[in-house]
């Protein structure tokens, strides 16, 4: 009953019983019948009990609570043992002779209850045993049931009792959420997976906290990916602020960004997986938003899921069947009198046996996004160097040839010795091929692209920025890259002629390309103003509509005919 009580009834392989009585009699004779089986130590007040409990929480496996005791009593122990998280798991039987007792202590937790007097040693022994077994029994069903690291519920169980939930509470209207955390994998490259774990940890505790509140249920969908399933609300903009702001008490602000795709209002017909599927689909939209973090669910966008998933699934197809076409879009040297053809960008489409023909804003970023726009781009380059080839041997004469080339193509295993493979093999040289590079590129992984853009630069080949002003280039990083020319991202230029911003932006831009000695491109020229402006302004090159979209091959060869080359 004391520390030496305590110590000595801790052994490690049998189950220890606590047994709560103030009457030395009852102690002893409950004593005598569980200790073949179990160690037993014993508190002859509620005080003393609470305080063995409390000392050893994890060690006892059942407590033996007699109801009448002086000073604190069975009861009061009873409340104090529900009232804390970790004592409440312990399964706790009462000891009683009277019939209304055995309610209300089964109301406040008691697991069973044994009447007095103990004259049926096997039923008291069987009752112990079930009880334990039971509470071991739903703490290993609780361990499979949540996820270790966070303590919310694994996906399958966190389906299922959102389900139960549903038929607990009919009628309810219900969101299903899902949150994500945003380059979650850069968290663990950068700051190690201890500090992963810690913002996983806090998100999945606030989370939890709110869920509770809201009357809802959260789940943890996979690694950085949290399920919640809340009664309808029409916006949920303050849950993702509060558990924006336990990230950032650790990370700091804005350090950790969030996503949350919220399904609302969701259709009981289907199953609690699809719920969530729509949630994600929502959630997946963000992706390439800096700004926006919030994002609804609606039917459209589940078509365009499949429309994607279907390009993906026939790239391959598409690549043996020469479904993709390159077409050729003239860029016009406009420094001297008359605009001169001095080259051509390269650009992709795929002709779709269904679909009809299919723009590459909407299959280059999904290849990119898959790890599949390698494939696509090699087969695009050895097309256009063929291309090159046989208009260097049916004119005698060709004009240099921009493809495009994605951070991914750059990156990947041999690439210049590829490109110089490609070049070697049609008998061109590698000034017939430029390389467009877009400018996020440069800035997203620096150094490596810098070190790769040296060496092809060293094999003799041009390099073009693509989209130069969409990214964060600084004017001291610009300097030290290899560049040969900075090709003006399309937006500033569709609204040079209303918007004087934009016109002194692309100034800007004229003039650090100045400094850098290299011609500037302008692209998506559509009118004679932005043209006549552009000129006016010392841009070099311009390539858009009002010269000429992009040509299939037949009528770009017309073009090299009649402008007979550089
Ligand atoms: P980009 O490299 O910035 O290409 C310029 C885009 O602007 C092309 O769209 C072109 O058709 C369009 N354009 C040209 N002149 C005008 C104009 O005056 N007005 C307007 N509104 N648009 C004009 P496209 O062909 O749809 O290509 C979109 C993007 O897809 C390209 O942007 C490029 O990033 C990517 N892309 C195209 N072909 C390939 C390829 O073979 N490989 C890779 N990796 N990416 C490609
Ligand atoms: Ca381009
Ligand atoms: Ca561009």
């Amino acid at each position: 009953m004391d520390e030496q009580n305590i110590k000595e009834g801790i052994h490690k392989l049998k189950r220890t019983v606590l047994v709560v009585d103030d009457e030395l009699i009852n102690r002893e004779l409950l004593g005598a019948i569980l200790q073949q089986k179990y160690d037993v130590i014993y508190a002859e007040n509620g005080r003393k009990a609470i305080d063995i409990v409390r000392k050893i929480p994890g060690r006892i496996s059942l407590v033996l609570l007699d109801l009448l005791m002086p000073e604190v009593n069975g009861y009061e122990v009873l409340k104090a043992m529900q009232a804390d998280p970790k004592l409440r798991k312990i399964p706790l039987i009462v000891l009683t002779s009277e019939k209304d007792a055995e309610v209300e202590s089964l109301q406040l937790g008691a697991t069973d209850f044994i009447p007095k007097p103990y004259n049926m040693p096997e039923v008291i022994m069987a009752r112990v045993q079930r009880s334990i077994e039971l509470a071991e029994d739903s703490d290993i069903i609780l361990a499979t049931e949540t996820d270790r690291l966070t303590g919310l519920y694994n996906k399958d169980f966190f389906f299922q009792y959102c389900t139960k939930s549903d038929v607990y509470v009919p009628g309810r209207q219900m969101d299903a959420i899902a949150v994500n955390v945003s380059r979650f994998h850069l968290v663990n490259e950068l700051k190690g997976r201890a500090f992963g774990d810690k913002i996983l940890c806090a998100l999945a505790d606030e989370i939890k906290y709110f869920a509770f509140q809201s009357e809802g249920l959260a789940g943890r969908g996979g690694s950085d990916l949290f399920l919640v399933y809340l009664p309808h609300c029409d916006s949920h903009r303050d849950f993702l602020e509060s558990i924006s702001d336990a990230t950032a008490e650790i990370a700091g602000e804005g350090r950790i960004n969030l996503r949350m795709g919220v399904y609302q209002n969701v259709d009981f017909s289907i199953s609690m997986e699809e719920r969530f599927d729509k949630a994600n689909i929502a959630c997946n939209t963000l992706r390439k938003s800096a700004s926006e973090h919030y994002a609804l669910y609606d039917s459209n966008l589940h078509e365009k899921e499949l429309f994607a998933e279907k390009l993906i699934d026939e790239m391959d197809k598409a690549l043996a069947q020469k479904q993709f076409k390159v077409v050729y879009q003239p860029k016009f040297n406009i420094k001297g009198e008359e605009p001169r053809l001095c080259s051509a960008e390269a650009l992709v489409r795929w002709q779709h046996p269904e679909l009809g023909m299919i723009s590459p804003g909407l299959f280059i970023p999904l290849f990119e996004e898959h790890g599949l726009i390698s494939r696509l781009d090699d087969y695009i380059w050895r097309d256009v160097a063929r291309q090159i080839r046989d208009w260097k041997n049916r004119f005698g004469t060709a004009v240099p040839v921009s493809v495009n080339v994605s951070r991914i193509d750059l990156l990947s295993q041999g690439f210049e010795e590829k490109m110089a493979d490609i070049v070697r093999g049609n008998e061109l040289q590698t000034s017939d091929m430029l390389l467009e590079i877009t400018e996020s590129a440069y800035t997203d992984s620096s150094d490596r692209i810098i070190d790769i853009a040296h060496s092809l630069r060293s094999r003799g080949f041009k390099l073009e920025m693509d989209d130069f002003g969409s990214g964060y280039s600084s004017l001291n990083m610009l300097a030290a890259l290899p560049i040969d020319a900075l090709k003006l991202d399309m937006k500033f230029v569709r609204n040079i002629c209303g918007n004087a911003k934009d016109l002194r932006m692309v100034q800007l831009m004229i003039e650090i390309a100045s400094f850098l000695n290299v011609p500037v491109i302008a692209e998506g020229v559509e009118t004679k103003e932005q043209y006549l402006l552009l000129k006016e302004n010392n841009c070099d090159i311009i390539q858009g509509y009002y010269f000429s979209k992009p040509l299939f091959v037949e009528q770009f060869s017309e073009l090299i005919a009649k402008q007979g080359g550089k």
